[in-house]
C-alpha cells in the first residue's frame, strides 16, 4: 500500500471513531429546537383558550352588573307608581317598566349563554395548561439528558481529536482536504479497498490501468466512479 494511503486509512479509522462519538450529540440542537417549537405551540394554544375564558368571564360580570342596574331601575319605577297623580303618568311609568324589563330579559338570556361558554372553556383551559406543563417537563428532562451526554463524552472526544492531530501530521494539505471532502460526502468512507477487481465503496470495476498503478504503490489511486481513494485488499 502507498504509505500516504496507509496514513489516510489510519486517519479514517480515527475520524470514524469521532463520528460515532459525536453523531448523536450533533443531532441534539435540532432535536431541542423541535421540542421547543412544540412547547411554544402548546403554550400559544393554552394562552389563547385562557384569554377567551377570561374575556367571556369578564362579559358575564359586566352583564350581571347591568342586570342588577335594571333590577334597581324597575324597583325605583315601581315605587314611583305609588306616587303618580294621574292615569297618564301611571301608564307612562308602566310603559317604562316594561321597556326596562325587556332589556333586562335580553341581557339575562345573553348572560346564560355566556355562562355556558365559560363552563365549556374551563376544562379546555385546564387541558391545554396541563399539556404545557407535561411538555415542559419532557423538555427539561431532555435538556438534562443532553447535557449529561455531552459531559460524559467530552473527555473521549477530546482524546480522539488530540490523537487525530498526530495521525494527520505529514499528510499534504491538498490531499488531506480531498480526503476530508470525500469523508463527508461518501458517508464516512473516503478510503476503501479493491476486492476481486471491484471498488468496495461503489462496487464498480476498477480499470486494469488503475490496478497496475495500485500494484506499483507509487501513486495515490482514486476510483473512477466514486472518487474514493483505493488500496488493494490482501
Ligand atoms: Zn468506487
Amino acid at each position: 500500500m502507498h504509505p500516504l494511503v496507509k496514513k489516510l486509512l489510519d486517519l479514517q479509522a480515527v475520524d470514524q471513531e469521532v463520528a460515532s462519538l459525536t453523531r448523536d450529540i450533533d443531532s441534539l440542537p435540532a432535536e431541542e429546537a423541535r421540542r421547543r417549537k412544540k412547547l411554544d405551540e402548546l403554550q400559544r394554544v393554552a394562552t389563547d383558550s385562557r384569554n377567551r375564558y377570561l374575556k367571556a368571564e369578564l362579559e358575564v360580570r359586566s352583564l350581571e352588573k347591568a342586570i342588577r342596574g335594571s333590577d334597581d331601575e324597575i324597583k325605583r319605577l315601581n315605587d314611583r307608581l305609588n306616587l303618580v297623580r294621574n292615569n297618564a303618568e301611571y301608564q307612562a311609568t308602566l310603559f317604562q317598566i316594561e321597556a326596562v324589563r325587556k332589556d333586562r330579559d335580553v341581557m339575562q338570556e345573553e348572560c346564560l349563554k355566556l355562562l355556558e361558554v365559560v363552563e365549556a372553556l374551563r376544562p379546555e383551559v385546564a387541558t391545554a395548561e396541563a399539556a404545557v406543563a407535561a411538555e415542559g417537563k419532557v423538555l427539561e428532562q431532555f435538556l438534562a439528558e443532553a447535557e449529561a451526554l455531552r459531559r460524559s463524552r467530552a473527555g473521549a472526544i477530546a482524546e480522539v481529536r488530540a490523537r487525530r492531530e498526530g495521525v494527520a501530521a505529514g499528510i499534504a494539505d491538498d490531499l488531506l482536504r480531498d480526503y476530508e471532502g470525500l469523508f463527508k460526502t461518501r458517508d464516512g468512507v473516503a478510503v476503501c479497498a479493491v476486492d476481486g477487481g471491484y471498488c468496495q465503496g461503489c462496487y464498480n470495476k476498477v480499470t486494469m490501468n488503475d490496478t497496475a498503478r495500485l500494484l506499483g504503490k507509487s501513486s495515490v489511486v482514486k476510483c473512477g466512479s466514486c472518487q474514493r481513494i483505493l488500496y488493494l485488499q490482501k
